[in-house]
């Protein structure tokens, strides 16, 4: 990638003058099965501009209770879009489409207008479980017939569709607008897209202008996101097997709960069995140099990505077990 970054030829993006970047774009686009794509800095900001590219300020987005964009986006999409949310609880991340249903407001002076439904596939606070192309369907349907525009957080779509062993468009058809990752397992230091048509794009670009993700010579983001997307998709599924190792040895250990189906890179467990909490956990952990999130007073979450390799498994595995009889001995 750096190799990449030192040769791409460069212009100035916000005259969409960039040959990489819109090489980048053109690949994503295709690859997405949209028409149209539109590199933005993080996830957080392609989320944010697809929300403002789709809904106006005062109307309702149907998301699930623990989403990213809900849950760590810093409020974005009430401080900034003006919009409001509308929280669903889901099974393991997915929404029921009749709980979307049943949320959409009726034509009443009183109430805001619904506009928007997002979903996230993988769900990471739902343990980076997948979203069937099915289950997405029933909720786009829904979505359709009450002439609501849908978005995909899919930050980590391609880890769904390793997993399911599918082509990615067997999600995205079911969705107006995707934001995907080129950073996390794709493995480039920087850099989201957010596809969709044409119509939608150039709404988004100029967004992204507003809030300040208009970039000049990008091509040096871009060049990395290239290779990320033609060499790095693959290589999810070591991701994935490393997630495997790693969960069953902890899954064996007293004390250690794991709460979410294991299905990619993410795995999510419950330590309040060891009478302890997460900070505490974690930091014993990072005493012996491994890092790990809090995701609740008592859950601990792991994720295994490019730099991982095997060996670093068996290491993590023996940091926890140490960790773990320690507690249980105390
Ligand atoms: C990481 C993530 C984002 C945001 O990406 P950043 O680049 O960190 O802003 C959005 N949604 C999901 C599901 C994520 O995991």
């Amino acid at each position: 990638m750096l190799e990449a970054i030192r040769h791409a030829r460069l212009g100035d993006d916000v005259y969409g003058e960039d040959p990489t970047v819109n090489e980048l774009q053109e690949l994503a686009a295709s690859r997405m099965g949209k028409d149209a794509a539109l590199l933005v800095t993080s996830g957080t900001q392609g989320n944010l501009v697809s929300l403002m590219s789709h809904a106006r300020r005062g109307e309702e987005v149907i998301l699930e209770a623990e989403c990213h964009i809900y849950y760590y986006e810093v409020g974005g999409i009430s401080a900034l879009a003006g919009l409001i949310p509308r929280p669903i609880r889901g099974h393991l991340g997915v929404l029921d489409p009749r709980d979307v249903e049943a949320a959409i407001r009726p034509k009443d002076i009183h109430q805001p207008r619904t506009s928007l439904v997002c979903m996230e596939n993988t769900h990471n606070r739902a343990g980076g479980t997948v979203w069937t192309p099915e289950q997405m369907r029933a909720v786009y349907e829904v979505a359709k017939e009450h002439g609501l525009s849908v978005h995909l957080d899919g930050a980590r779509i391609f880890n769904a569709a390793v997993y399911l062993g599918v082509d990615v468009k067997q999600f995205t058809k079911y969705t107006d607008s995707v934001m995907f990752c080129l950073s996390k397992g794709l493995s480039a230091p920087i850099g989201s897209l957010v596809v969709g048509d044409e119509e939608f794009i150039e709404k988004a670009r100029r967004v992204r202008k507003m809030l300040g993700g208009g970039m000049r010579q990008a091509g040096i983001i871009a060049a990395a996101g290239i290779i990320a997307l033609e060499k790095m998709v693959d290589r999810l599924k070591e991701d994935h097997e490393n997630a495997q190792i790693l969960a069953k040895a902890l899954a064996k250990l007293d004390g250690i709960r794991i709460t979410h189906p294991v299905q990619t890179n993410i795995i999510i467990f419950d330590v309040s069995d060891l009478n302890t909490t997460a900070e505490r956990f974690i930091a014993s952990l990072a005493e012996r140099g491994v890092k790990a999130s809090q995701f609740g007073r008592t859950l601990v979450r792991m994720v295994t990505h490019r730099g991982i390799e095997r060996e670093d498994i068996e290491y993590a595995i023996s940091v926890v077990e140490e960790v773990v009889s320690k507690l249980r001995s105390a």
